[in-house]
């Protein structure tokens, strides 16, 4: 399936989750997840008319961003290990995994300009899963004021892998909620307005919930093109 078939389905999709809770589309940013794809098919997505790409290794990051340079937005979705900051700081706007104070540290340092950073919160649980638990956020986030180059844009997660509508809507509850919550603080190093939630299986439902970014790979640009 070409990637603007599948844009124009899943946009459709979107445009319905809003509808029905009275938000606007403009709200949702879009992020096609390019990680399982080749260079061709980001370009194609973005060919398509995406602008958001997202990707979650530093190599195939830096493979795209060779062709498609500066074009896209670029997001760190992944885990990032420490040492593979630098390699790219300059060529992301969002990093969607910050998770601890170490990584804080190192975006902090190698950083030119305000890195726009989402604290990923591991609002369910699970031990395989990345992120603070929901009440570490708080503090982590009041730590991060020190960090000249870091703005907390907002909030990721990934929920469970589960078809179970009640235990995602839940989890992507509990997030916008947290969101709220920091955003009552008032701190100028953590605006905190977005919530980047949902992937290709439970994007709906995020939405729904209030989700502002998108993060979709499969159904989007597929797993293997
Ligand atoms: C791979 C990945 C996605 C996209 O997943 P799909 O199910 O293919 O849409 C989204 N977010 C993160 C953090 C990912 O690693």
């Amino acid at each position: 399936m070409r990637v603007i078939e599948n844009l124009k389905r899943i946009s459709q999709q979107i445009n319905e989750a809003c509808e029905k809770v009275n938000r606007k589309m403009e709200e949702v940013t879009l992020i096609a997840v390019t990680k399982y794809v080749s260079i061709e098919r980001a370009q194609e997505a973005f060919n398509a008319g995406i602008t958001n790409l997202g990707e979650n290794r530093d190599e195939g990051l830096l493979e795209k961003w060779e062709v498609l340079q500066d074009k896209p937005i670029w997001h760190y979705i992944g885990s990032l290990q420490t040492r593979k900051v630098k390699n790219i700081i300059d060529k992301v706007e969002y990093i969607h995994s910050l998770d601890r104070v170490s990584l804080a540290e190192e975006i902090n340092k190698r950083a030119n300009k305000k890195i726009k950073c989402l604290v990923q919160v591991n609002v369910s649980g699970e031990e395989s899963k990345h992120g603070l638990s929901l009440k570490e956020a708080i503090p982590f986030i009041e730590s991060l004021a020190k960090f000249e180059n870091i703005v907390v844009d907002g909030l990721m997660t990934m929920a469970p892998y589960t078809d179970d509508e009640q235990i995602l809507r839940d989890c992507f509850r509990k997030l916008r909620e947290l969101r709220d919550q920091v955003q009552t603080m008032q701190l100028e190093s953590a605006p905190c307005e977005n919530l980047s939630m949902g992937m290709s299986n439970d994007f709906a439902l995020a939405i729904e919930e209030g989700a502002t970014m998108i993060r979709i790979g499969t159904a989007l640009v597929g797993e293997d093109g």
